[in-house]
């Protein structure tokens, strides 16, 4: 069963939602971009930026640079940032899921070596899970690392892979040893340095234009055997908690927040009844999921175990993030036939959004795997 206990925010917490705002005018420069989208604004010099003000690796110890703050401060940072528009892809991976796994199964030299780049905002990480065949089910992957004295020999593809054309690092699933009937055993994860390493990547367009995510070819590369995350063959189980951590953020619902935020500003004061109701509707939604991210955000706070909460919020939030451009085009009809200056940056966000949104609900585990998991904790199958 679940549980989503309410959270009240602190007055500390809402001096730093300030500050960020504060900063957001500041930068005016960087955004905002057309859509609140974490993965298609990757700017190494706005993640530096953020490195300065302490507001990557927040809750991470002092002795890697982290600020040791709650998880309620960095839910504040990230929802203010997503949705302004700011382009947050560079370092989001590394913030959110490749830095915590480090401190949880990395050992002392890799955190050593790894964090500090990533809290400045100069260290980027990718994720490479999904293959070719491979996406929902996991356990089956194919990509290969062999034991040779020092190192491991990786063969495989992985597919799908967000900036690995882009970031510096990407922390892979593999099979070190061969399947057996337990499915879960002999898999591992390991750091491969996609600059140096000598590995293949080609990036796919998708469907708006853009080159955000990749294939990527491992043929014979060679990685220290210290690249090894946590223990050898214990690779499902911290993938698993990863995906707690991929998840549960505000990113599961804001992607299309600027499409709303448009839609307040183009109805004016005065919105017609439609327009309204329409608008009502979406708020009340985006608050609702807020106050489930927020208690998630407390139950990582207190340690708990998120994965049933986690995928619950990813699936009611990827469901309504792609609901909120079919609402919104529905409270202005007349999209197509309008002069794009009178509806002005509407127009990008809602163009850009309706062509992202399909893969709302693929990226992070599909709608039926997270009713999948949701079901299990409900005892339903
Ligand atoms: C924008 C974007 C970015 C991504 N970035 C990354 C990344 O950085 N790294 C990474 O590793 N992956 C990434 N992915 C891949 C993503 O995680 C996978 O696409 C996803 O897990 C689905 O896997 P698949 O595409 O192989 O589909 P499949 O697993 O083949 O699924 C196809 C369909 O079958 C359904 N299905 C599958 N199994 C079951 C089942 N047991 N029961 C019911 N239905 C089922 C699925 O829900 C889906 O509708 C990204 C994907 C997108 C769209």
């Amino acid at each position: 069963m679940f549980q989503f206990d309410r959270v009240a925010l602190s007055d500390e917490t809402q001096d730093l939602r300030a500050q960020v705002r504060a900063f957001i005018d500041e930068n005016r420069a960087y955004l905002p971009r057309p859509n609140s989208d974490f993965v298609t604004g990757h700017d190494p010099e706005f993640s530096q930026k953020l490195g300065e003000r302490g507001w990557i690796g927040m809750t991470w110890p002092a002795q890697y640079g982290g600020g040791e703050r709650s998880n309620f401060e960095r839910l504040v940072v990230t929802e203010e940032l997503l949705s302004a528009g700011a382009p947050v892809s560079a370092h989001w991976i590394a913030d959110r899921q490749s830095g915590p796994l480090l401190l949880r199964f990395g050992t002392p030299e890799q955190r050593q070596r790894y964090l500090p780049g990533i809290i400045r905002g100069e260290r980027f990480f990718s994720i490479g899970m999904s293959e070719p065949d491979t996406g929902s089910d996991l356990a089956s992957v194919r990509t290969s690392a062999t034991a040779e004295g020092d190192a491991y020999r990786i063969n495989g593809t992985k597919v799908w892979t967000t900036d690995a054309h882009r970031n510096h690092f990407i922390i892979c699933l593999v099979r070190t040893a061969a399947q057996t009937e337990n499915r879960h055993a002999g898999l591992s994860q390991i750091i491969v340095d996609l600059k140096n390493d000598g590995v293949k990547i080609r990036p796919i367009r998708n469907m708006a234009g853009g080159e955000d995510f990749n294939e990527v070819v491992f043929e014979d590369v060679l990685v220290p055997k210290n690249r090894i995350v946590g223990e050898p063959g214990n690779g499902w189980q911290q993938v698993t908690s990863e995906l707690a951590y991929e998840r549960s953020g505000p990113e599961r619902f804001l992607s299309a927040y600027r499409v709303f935020a448009e839609l307040i500003r183009l109805c004016g004061d005065s919105p017609a009844p439609h327009q309204a109701a329409a608008i009502g509707r979406l708020a009340g939604h985006f608050m609702t999921l807020r106050r489930m991210s927020l208690s998630v955000a407390g139950m990582l706070e207190a340690g708990k175990d998120v994965v049933v909460e986690a995928a619950l919020v990813k699936e009611l939030g990827n469901n309504f993030e792609k609901l909120v451009p079919e609402v919104a085009r529905l409270a202005v009809p007349d999209i197509a036939h309008t002069d794009a200056a009178a509806l002005g940056l509407f127009r990008q966000t809602f163009d850009e959004t309706m062509l992202l949104s399909p893969s709302f609900t693929l990226r992070g585990g599909t709608r039926e795997i997270l009713r999948g998991v949701i079901a299990r904790s409900l005892g339903l199958r």
